[in-house]
């Protein structure tokens, strides 16, 4: 279905059906960065990083602990604001705007720790995702105008379908804090999907998952990826990486120091020396 040259853009999901039907939308770049640097005291966290994704791709993204996977995202996402550089998502100026708007142009992130509501259920959680309130719905919602309870049962078909997408919905009863390490990354995935992105940003999804856990992870990867959402993965395990991105981009120091197929990256003596080292060199073989 993600052919090279051929780009598909969300256009309906039908909650009812588990089914999401995309189209043939425009070709071109859907994520665009610039310069982009940000600094936390005399640490640059992110150094003039340029780099862009098509839609449609699941882009890799690795490099050490420190490298500034995290804080890219977070530029992205809006969660930091950068020092300077510009952002273009999907024909929009972004670097500027808030997280919510962000998110209501269809940017999505699951951090890299687990933020789950204990106390609430799998579903309840998985709704959080859908809602992007102003001060003024959130009141009508307290007041459980007619509007609102229209809004709270499609955002819960969502909720459902999202459930279903990454295979979890017969937990929807149960609470979010009872589930397996693995689900509750599912879960999280499940709630960024709730928001119908456009981007979905995954910060490092499959740490600390057993190997079972991490095939299931890779396989409902596919899956999005087959149903040509955009995404951005990073992940610290390059054999991990390599078996689903295309392309890979490879960040050391705040700075892009690579970019191509999972073969060019692990033949390119920067990023041995940088990153891989002799002994993941083997494990990527
Ligand atoms: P990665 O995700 O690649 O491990 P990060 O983006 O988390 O790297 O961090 C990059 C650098 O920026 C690190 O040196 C980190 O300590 C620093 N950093 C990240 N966020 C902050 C912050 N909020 N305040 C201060 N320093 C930060
Ligand atoms: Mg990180």
């Amino acid at each position: 279905m993600n052919r090279v040259g051929e780009f598909y853009e969300f256009q309906r999901v039908d909650a009812s059906q588990n089914e999401v039907v995309y189209g043939v939308a425009n070709v071109g770049e859907f994520l665009e960065a610039r310069d982009l640097t940000r600094s936390f005291g005399g640490v640059q966290a992110v150094n003039s990083v340029s780099f862009s994704v098509a839609k449609g791709e699941l882009r890799g993204l690795i490099g050490p602990n420190g490298a500034g996977k995290s804080t890219l995202f977070h530029l992205i996402s809006g969660h930091y604001y950068p020092d300077r550089g510009s952002l273009v998502f999907d024909g929009h100026r972004i670097e500027n705007m808030s997280p919510a708007a962000r998110a209501k142009l269809g940017i999505s992130i699951t951090f890299q720790a687990v933020h789950l509501f204990d106390g609430m259920t799998v579903l309840e959680n998985v709704m959080v995702g859908g809602h992007s309130w102003t001060k003024h719905e959130w009141l009508e919602a307290s007041f459980r105008l007619p509007r609102c309870r229209r809004e709270e049962q499609g955002i819960r078909e969502k909720a459902m379908w999202a459930l279903a997408m990454v295979g979890i919905e017969r937990y929807k009863y149960h609470l979010a804090k009872s589930l397996p390490l693995g689900m509750q990354r599912a879960l999280q995935i499940a709630r960024a999907l709730c928001s119908m992105p456009k981007l979905l940003l995954l910060d490092e999804p499959a740490s600390g998952l057993r190997g079972d856990e991490r095939r299931e992870l890779l396989s409902l990867m596919e899956k999005l990826h087959e149903n040509a959402l955009t995404m951005i993965l990073i992940e610290h395990d390059v054999d991990f990486v390599t078996k689903i991105a295309s392309r890979i981009s490879v960040l050391d120091q705040g700075q892009v120091i690579a970019e191509g197929t999972p073969d060019e990256i692990r033949e390119d003596p920067m990023v041995i020396s940088a990153y891989l080292g002799t002994a993941i060199s083997h494990e990527v073989n």
